[in-house]
C-alpha cells in the first residue's frame, strides 16, 4: 500500500511540477500559489484494507512523508501472508456461551490463505477427537431445554456428551482420524481458493468440547462445517447429508435467528457434492437436534460425508473437499472462479 502511496504522491508531484511548467493544466488557475504539498494528498489515500492482526495504530498514525517513513515503507513486508501462515487461537473464557463449555484448554490454528485473499475466515471443525470427551457433559440448549430428536443422546436428555467417540469404519480407521485428514485437505483447498482457514481441531486429540468449538467459530469465523461420517450401523455407503434444525427448535435462540443461514450452507455444500457425483442420502439432508447447531451464530453446519462403508482414501476426500468449495463461495457471494 505504501508503495502506491509514494507512487501516487509522486505521480501528483509530477503533475503538479509539469502543470506549472507548461501552464497548460487546469489546476494553474491557481497562478502562483503554493503548490499543494504531497502530504496533503495522503489521508484520501490511505484507506485500504491492510492485513487484520497490524494494530489499528499503525493505521492512524500514518506519518508526514519524511526519509524515515519511506525507508520504514520499503522494509514493510508484503500484505499477503506468506505461504503456509498461521497462527493459534485460544479460547477466549468472555465468549457468549462460553460459561457452558467443559472442555477449553485446546489451540486452534488460523491459516491465512497467501493469494487471491477474499477474506472470508471458513471454520472447520474434524468432527470427534477429544480425549475425556465422552465423560463429561454439557447442555444441549443453552436455554437447557431437553434435546427433541434422538441421536447419540436420546431425545428428551438435557445434557449429552461434551465430545462423542464416533465410529470406526468398516477397515477398522476411526471416524475422528478421518474427519481430521478431511480437515486438513479442505483447509487446503479453501487456502488456494484465497479463504482464510480456522482448523478447530489440528490434532488427533484437541481439548475442545462441542460448545467450545462452536463458541470459537461463533468468534473467529464466518462460518462453521463439522465434518462427520455416521455412525449409523449400515454396511452399505449411503450417501452425504447435512444435519439440519428440527422445527420444535427453531424458534429457540440463535437457532431462530440463524437456523435459514445453517440450511442455505449445508444444502450449498450438499448441491457441490451431487454435482460432482457423489452419493447423496435421500434429500440430502436430516433433521438432528446436535449441540451445534444450537449455539451457533455464524452460518453452521455438520455435514456427514457418508459412513462406515464409505471410501475414504485420500483421493475420494480430496475430491470432496474441492466439491464443496464452489457452494462455500456462493454463500459468501463470491461468484464461481
Ligand atoms: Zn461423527
Amino acid at each position: 500500500m505504501r508503495n502506491r502511496i509514494s507512487f501516487i504522491i509522486a505521480l501528483i508531484a509530477a503533475t503538479l511540477l509539469l502543470g506549472c511548467g507548461s501552464g497548460e493544466s487546469a489546476d494553474n488557475s491557481l497562478g502562483t500559489a503554493e503548490p499543494v504539498s504531497a502530504p496533503v494528498a495522503i489521508p484520501v489515500i490511505k484507506v485500504e484494507s491492510v492485513p487484520q492482526e497490524e494494530p489499528a495504530s499503525s493505521l492512524i498514525q500514518e506519518p508526514e512523508v519524511t526519509q524515515e517513513s519511506e525507508e520504514e515503507a520499503a522494509e514493510e513486508p508484503d500484505q499477503k501472508y506468506p505461504p503456509g501462515y498461521s497462527e493459534d487461537v485460544e479460547f477466549d473464557p468472555s465468549w457468549e456461551y462460553a460459561d457452558y463449555t467443559v472442555i477449553n484448554s485446546g489451540s486452534a490454528k488460523l491459516y491465512r490463505a497467501s493469494d487471491n485473499r477474499n477474506d472470508v475466515i471458513i471454520g472447520v471443525n474434524a468432527g470427534h477427537g477429544t480425549k475425556g470427551g465422552e465423560s463429561k457433559k454439557t447442555y444441549c440448549h443453552p436455554d437447557k431445554t431437553p434435546k427433541v430428536t434422538g441421536g447419540t443422546t436420546q431425545a428428551g436428555a438435557v445434557k449429552a456428551p461434551a465430545v462423542s467417540g464416533g465410529m470406526r469404519f468398516a477397515d477398522g480407521t476411526t471416524e475422528a482420524a478421518v474427519t481430521l485428514r478431511m480437515a486438513e485437505l479442505l483447509r487446503d483447498e479453501l487456502l488456494a481458493d484465497g479463504f482464510d482457514v480456522l482448523l478447530v481441531r489440528d490434532e488427533a486429540d484437541e481439548q475442545f468440547d462441542n460448545i467450545a468449538r462452536t463458541v470459537i467459530c461463533n468468534n473467529v469465523a464466518d462460518c462453521m462445517i463439522s465434518l462427520h461420517w455416521d455412525g449409523d450401523g449400515l454396511t452399505y455407503d449411503k450417501g452425504c447429508f447435512y444435519v439440519s434444525v428440527p422445527d420444535p427448535i427453531k424458534d429457540m435462540e440463535p437457532v431462530a435467528t440463524y437456523w435459514q443461514q445453517h440450511d442455505r450452507l449445508g444444502q450449498a455444500l450438499i448441491d457441490g457434492l451431487a454435482q460432482s457425483g457423489y452419493k447423496i442420502n435421500g434429500n440430502g439432508h436430516m433433521a438432528i437436534d446436535l449441540t451445534q447447531m444450537s449455539y451457533s451464530t455464524v452460518p453452521s453446519v455438520d455435514i456427514e460425508l457418508g459412513n462406515a462403508a464409505s471410501p475414504h482414501d485420500d483421493a475420494t476426500l480430496a475430491g470432496m473437499a474441492s466439491a464443496m468449495v464452489p457452494g462455500i463461495r456462493e454463500v459468501f457471494g463470491l461468484g464461481g472462479r
